[in-house]
């Protein structure tokens, strides 16, 4: 049901290594869970879900499923396939908008490389140049993106105070620390380029100075 064109994968998100269901969390965000945690919640936990390591509890950090974890807000959502919904009602202006989609569904990436892909495959413009790019694209209000090395969750538009609380729900072991962070780019989205907030606003302002308003 969830009809997306293209494939949106950030570069060098650990997606798929990463989904084995989960079957505990103290993170309760939006949702309803109440006590009944695990058990009853009738989804395909557990059953469909490709066989995997099994759920490792005691000296394992909580496992988390990627797929479910909002890149926007770190909310979990209930399933992948409803991460969209939930994107498309909160998240657009945190997203890179396609103009040549929008008399219809709007269609969002979560990069530029993602929504460059997306207007060479779906709108057949090859040779993109940055003017067309700008043209096409509506940016979204924050080009900064910050990615948890442990996990490899990306975060985008987010502040560092997002995440020392994922690190408390998932990574509860490793003290926070800017260390664990890569500061990404949303506009290049390469890794490893900044090691803190203010060499991404640096990189920002020196390399995308017609982006940074
Ligand atoms: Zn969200
Ligand atoms: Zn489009
Ligand atoms: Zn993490
Ligand atoms: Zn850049």
């Amino acid at each position: 049901m969830e009809r997306q064109p293209c494939r949106n994968k950030p570069a060098g998100a650990a997606r798929d290594s990463r989904s084995r269901s989960r079957s505990r969390s103290p993170y309760e965000p939006d949702y309803n869970r109440g006590e009944n945690r695990g058990e009853n919640r009738g989804e395909n936990r557990g059953g469909g879900n490709a066989g995997n390591a099994p759920p490792k509890r005691d000296s394992s950090p909580v496992p988390i499923d990627l797929d479910r974890q909002c890149n926007f807000c770190n909310k979990e959502v209930e399933s992948k396939a409803l991460m969209e919904a939930h994107v498309r009602q909160r998240h657009l202006e945190m997203a890179f908008i396609c103009r040549l989609c929008e008399t219809g569904n709007i269609h969002y990436e979560p990069d530029l490389p993602s929504i460059k892909d997306h207007l060479r495959e779906d709108h057949g413009k090859d040779d993109l140049d940055n003017e067309d790019v700008k043209d096409y694209t509506r940016y979204p209000r924050s080009l900064m993106c910050i990615k948890c090395n442990l996990c490899g969750l990306l975060c985008h538009g987010q502040k560092e105070e997002d995440l020392e609380l994922h690190f408390k729900v998932f990574h509860e072991e490793a003290h926070f620390s800017t260390q664990h962070l890569d500061f990404l780019c949303r506009i290049c989205m390469i890794s490893g380029q900044n090691d803190s907030l203010n060499e991404l606003k640096d990189h920002l302002y020196n390399s995308h100075p017609d982006e940074v308003k």
